[in-house]
C-alpha cells in the first residue's frame, strides 16, 4: 500500500464518509434558466469535509498523534474496511447516507488495535434487483460479470477533452447531470431516501454562461465566478460540452 512521505511511521488509515446531496446549480441561457445538478464526487472540498477534518485532529492531536490526509483509492478502502458495500453499478454505498456520499481518508500514527480488514462485498440488496442495470444508457453494467464496462460509462465519457465520443453526442437523451451520470443511483432503491435532499447551488448569469460554454479557462473568469464554481480540481475543462449537451436535451424537451 502507498505510504505518505509526510507520515511514514503512519499506522492506520481512518476513512470518513459523510453525507453528500445532490447539487442544483442554474444557468441562465438564451432567457431560459437551465438546472443542472452536480453528482457527489464532483465538488471540491465541502464544509463537512473541514468538519470531519477538524474533529478528527482535534480528537488525535489532542492525543498526542499526528493526521495527515492520505490520498488512496477512498471506495476500495471503505468496502474493504467494511464501511461500505458495492453496489451492482460498482458505486460505493454507505448505510445512512447511500451512494449520496462523500469518503476522505486520513494516515495517522495511533495504532488501530482491531481491524476489520474484509474481502468486498455488494450490497443484500443487489442480490435480486437488476434496476441499474435496465436503465443504464450506455449498456455498461451486464450481468455476465460484477466489474461494469468502464470504458463506455457516462462517468468516463462525459470527462473528454474537447467533446464526447461520437455515439454519446448522438444521444442528448443520456444527460442528466453537469458531469458523470447518475442514472444508476435514480433508479436505485436504496438511493431513494436521498434522492429527495436536493441543495439549491449557485446561479450563472447569461454572461458567466456563455463564458463557460465558450471554454473560457477557469483562471481568465472572475473571482466571483471561480469561487461558485466549487468543483473539483480538473473537473473545469470537461465543463462546457456536458453544459451544452445538457442545456440542448433540455431545450429538445420543451419543444415536443
Ligand atoms: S439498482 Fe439494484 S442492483 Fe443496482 S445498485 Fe441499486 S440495489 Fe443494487
Ligand atoms: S453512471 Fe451512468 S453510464 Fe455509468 S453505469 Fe451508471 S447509469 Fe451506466
Amino acid at each position: 500500500m502507498k505510504t505518505n512521505e509526510n507520515l511514514p511511521e503512519a499506522k492506520t488509515i481512518v476513512v470518513v464518509a459523510m453525507p453528500q446531496p445532490i447539487t442544483r446549480l442554474s444557468f441562465e441561457w438564451q432567457g431560459i434558466t437551465y438546472p443542472a445538478d452536480i453528482p457527489p464526487d464532483y465538488f471540491a472540498k465541502t464544509s463537512n469535509e473541514s468538519r470531519a477534518e477538524g474533529i478528527l485532529t482535534s480528537v488525535l492531536e489532542t492525543a498526542g498523534y499526528k493526521v495527515v490526509k492520505a490520498h488512496l483509492a477512498l471506495k476500495t478502502l471503505a468496502v474493504r474496511s467494511g464501511l461500505a458495500r458495492y453496489g451492482r453499478n460498482n458505486i460505493s454505498y454507505v448505510p445512512g447516507m447511500g451512494s449520496f456520499c462523500r469518503l476522505v481518508a486520513y494516515y495517522t500514527d495511533c495504532p488501530c488495535e482491531e481491524e476489520d480488514w474484509q474481502e468486498s462485498k455488494a450490497m443484500e440488496a443487489c442480490e435480486n434487483c437488476s434496476l441499474c442495470r435496465e436503465n443504464c444508457s450506455t449498456g455498461s453494467i451486464t450481468a455476465d460479470r460484477f466489474l461494469i464496462h468502464a470504458e463506455n460509462c457516462l462517468g468516463s465519457l462525459t470527462e473528454r477533452e474537447p467533446d464526447f465520443p461520437y455515439w454519446v453526442q448522438l444521444q442528448p437523451d443520456w444527460h442528466n447531470a453537469l458531469i458523470g451520470c447518475m442514472r444508476c443511483q435514480f433508479v436505485c432503491p436504496v438511493d431513494r431516501p436521498y434522492l429527495r435532499k436536493i441543495v439549491a447551488g449557485p446561479s450563472f448569469s447569461e454572461e458567466e454562461t456563455g463564458l463557460i460554454l465558450n471554454k473560457t479557462p477557469l483562471e481568465k473568469l472572475s473571482p466571483e465566478t471561480q469561487q461558485k464554481l466549487k468543483i473539483s480540481d480538473g473537473v473545469y475543462p470537461f465543463m462546457a460540452p456536458n453544459l451544452s449537451a445538457l442545456i440542448e436535451k433540455q431545450r429538445l424537451a420543451a419543444q415536443r
